[in-house]
């Protein structure tokens, strides 16, 4: 938006992404020497409204996944209001871009400057804690009560999840009661939340989890405002292709159906790859190719390193003007660094006859990617455009 101030032309706000129709014209147009991450508006709108459609509760968005201001304008232009964060930085991104948005600090250790910022100036009033010091920790900061919400989180069984959380976080049953109990005594409003592990692959772990928040429940006798059945839902990938999320959602409702809760609590949820994982592919290009190795512009030091932690295959594609109709084989692919990890796990399948100069589109690519990237070595792929064309998608058996 353009406003005269001082007798002069001021752009402010934020400009509008350069828009292609497709991946191609991306291509033709930019021929990109440098990785450019291509936003799907349509594709992230239609994963907030499936979430807002069929989730029975609250739907917030796990900013660590994608950070990213137009990431974030999308899911809010979609209707998501709530956002799960994790530090300053992320509170502060949420609280200055959209006013009437609500902002839940749900990592469960935190620093006391960070509480403070969160309380005093940017009036965040969800926590999440999973031990007593740090409930002490926030009753010593914001002087406790107030109406704020305090969420326990609770550990929860292992299932076939890809990241599991439950090693770091969460408390045991008694204690989870213990501290339950303690919360509501402080004045706070008390809920519980759990987090299965990312990329969850079974719905049965919200029911199992929800049996345990089942027993705490009944043994603490507290009231509950808040039920937090936490992120985890899973999209496709090629060597995982999960059950569809209404299949999750069935069985939460199921499950949540079957507590002892107060009529006004609100259950939450907090998707973080399920809400935009396909809404971005990225483009990459290949550098140099070495007999059936191909070094790109992109990799585990950026946004392929979730790739690294256990071995999850993107989809890929060569771009070309007119689809290539070599025989497929098995390529490795290194990425841009100069360290030898750099490198992905698991080989890709690409026409045998893709060159130095040819670019790549990966899709998947818009979880855990551009939000994990580093600065090693001087790569940063930080180009973002907005495409009409649909994603690359694994392809479903
Ligand atoms: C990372 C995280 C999420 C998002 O998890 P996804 O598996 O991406 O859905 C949600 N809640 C918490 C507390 C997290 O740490």
């Amino acid at each position: 938006m353009q406003v005269r101030f001082a007798g002069r032309t001021l752009l402010v706000g934020v400009m509008k992404l350069p828009n292609f129709p497709s991946v191609e014209e991306v291509v033709n147009t930019l021929k990109p020497s440098y990785p450019v991450y291509c936003l799907r508006p349509q594709t992230i709108r239609a994963s907030a409204k499936l979430f807002l459609d069929h989730f029975p509760g609250r739907v917030m968005y796990a900013v660590k996944c994608n950070p990213n201001i137009e990431v974030m304008r999308l899911l809010y232009g979609a209707g998501i209001r709530h956002f799960d964060t994790a530090s300053p930085r992320e509170i502060a991104l949420v609280r200055e871009n959209f006013k009437d948005a609500d902002c839940y600090y749900m990592h469960p250790v935190k620093g006391r400057a960070a509480i403070q910022l969160a309380h005093e100036v940017y009036r965040v009033d969800h926590y999440a804690i999973d031990h007593v010091d740090e409930l002490q920790k926030i009753i010593d900061i914001t002087g406790g009560g107030d109406a704020s919400v305090i969420l326990v989180r609770v550990k929860t069984p292992q299932h076939k999840a890809l990241f599991k959380l439950a090693d770091k976080f969460g408390c045991e049953v008694d204690e989870a009661v213990e501290l339950l109990r303690r919360v509501e005594k402080s004045g706070f409003q008390p809920g519980l939340a759990f987090h299965v592990g990312s990329q969850c692959q079974e719905p049965e772990a919200y029911a199992s989890a929800l049996q345990v928040i089942d027993k705490v429940i009944q043994a603490a006798g507290v009231n509950l405002h808040y039920l937090d059945v936490g992120g985890g839902f899973p999209v496709d990938y090629v060597n995982d292709i999960p059950q569809p999320l209404t299949d999750y959602f069935d069985v939460i409702k199921r499950s949540v159906s079957q507590l002892n809760l107060r009529r006004d609590c609100t259950l939450m949820c907090e998707p973080g790859r399920a809400l935009v994982a396909s809404g971005c592919t990225l483009i990459v290009q290949v550098h140099l190719r070495k007999g059936s190795n191909l070094y790109i512009n992109d990799g585990v030091y950026h946004s392929l390193s979730e790739t690294m932690v256990c071995g999850l295959e993107l989809p890929m594609r060569v771009i070309r003007k007119v689809a290539s109709e070599a025989e497929l084989i098995p390529f490795r692919i290194y990425g841009p660094t100069c360290d030898c990890t750099d490198v992905l796990q698991k080989t890709v399948l690409l026409p045998c006859d893709v060159h130095e100069g040819d670019w790549i589109e990966i899709g998947q690519a818009g979880a855990y990617s551009n939000s994990m990237s580093t600065q090693f070595n001087g790569f940063y792929p930080e180009t973002f455009v907005t495409v009409d064309s649909p994603p690359l998608l694994p392809d479903r058996h």
